[in-house]
């Protein structure tokens, strides 16, 4: 596909590439995204996850810690085949950074360094009390739910207990968001992989690329607005097209 061999190309020329990650790069370790069909959407109803919501309703405190439970699947998540292409950028010198949406740990799995991770939206393995800000690892907590907690509370203060990422309606990290920012402006390339680029203001970050004139590569199963910014655009899956570039780029 001679898209790939393009993205090779822009990846062989960059000094200092950056990595723009959603939820797409992580449905081939098992982890379905919010917006495709059969998503999370299509199982729970958004309206739970305000921080209005959850901190003003019991009910909604529970259906967290329900889907929590169920989602320790994410915690036994593997890195697919794209995200270690990504940490494969890292190897070889290429990967200024990755900016992702995503709170389940798996760049870091797969061996891009901590400090080399910028998460927009937090990390699932954590959870927060809202009163003392304590951290517990999330495994902590679920063993408390699975013996029969509905909704547990904070082991030293009694607080809320509130898993460490982003709801709706709440402020980003502004550390990593600026942070994120910065690196933007002063890269060479930013690829796009595996997000609708329609949740702000993560996806402000991509803007800022596109008008700075970064070179912008977007790999996503389907069409993103930011398409008409791209320098190229692939289609596809991220698992299968990500590999594909690497190989091309240490051909040369
Ligand atoms: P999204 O669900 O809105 O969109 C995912 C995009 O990835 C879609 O455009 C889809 O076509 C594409 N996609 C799906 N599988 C793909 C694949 N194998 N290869 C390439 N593209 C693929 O996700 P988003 O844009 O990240 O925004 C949703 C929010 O959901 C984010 O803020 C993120 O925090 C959160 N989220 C995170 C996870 C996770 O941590 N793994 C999972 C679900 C949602």
């Amino acid at each position: 596909m001679e898209e790939i061999v393009w993205l090779a190309q822009l990846i062989r020329e960059s000094k200092k590439t950056i990595v723009f990650t959603g939820a797409g790069v992580s449905t081939e370790s098992g982890i379905p995204d919010f917006r495709s069909p059969g998503g999370i959407w299509s199982k729970y109803d958004p309206e739970d996850f305000t921080i209005q919501r959850f901190l003003s309703s019991l009910d909604a405190r529970k259906t967290l810690w329900k889907m929590s439970a169920e989602g320790e699947l994410l915690m036994e998540a593997e890195p697919n085949p794209a995200h270690c292409a990504i940490a494969e950028l890292h190897q070889l010198g290429k990967l200024d950074c990755v900016i992702t949406q995503n709170i389940d740990n798996l760049h870091q799995k797969a061996g891009v360094p901590e400090d080399r991770v910028l998460e927009l939206h937090g990390n699932m393995q954590w959870v927060v009390c809202l009163g003392c800000h304590s951290r517990f690892p999330l495994l902590q907590i679920l063993q408390k739910v699975k013996g029969g907690t509905e909704v547990p509370d904070c082991p030293d203060c009694q607080g809320i207990l509130k898993p460490d990422v982003v709801f709706f309606g709440e402020a980003l990290p502004q550390d990593a968001f600026c942070e994120a920012a910065r690196r933007t402006q002063k890269c060479d390339l930013f690829i796009v992989v595996g997000s609708t680029l329609t949740v702000y203001p993560a996806a402000d970050i991509p803007i800022y690329a596109g008008e700075a004139g970064i070179r912008l590569a977007i790999v996503n199963l389907t069409p993103t607005p930011l398409d008409h910014y791209a320098t190229v655009v692939i289609q596809g899956e991220a698992g299968d097209i990500l590999p594909r570039v690497m190989e091309r780029v240490k051909l040369s």
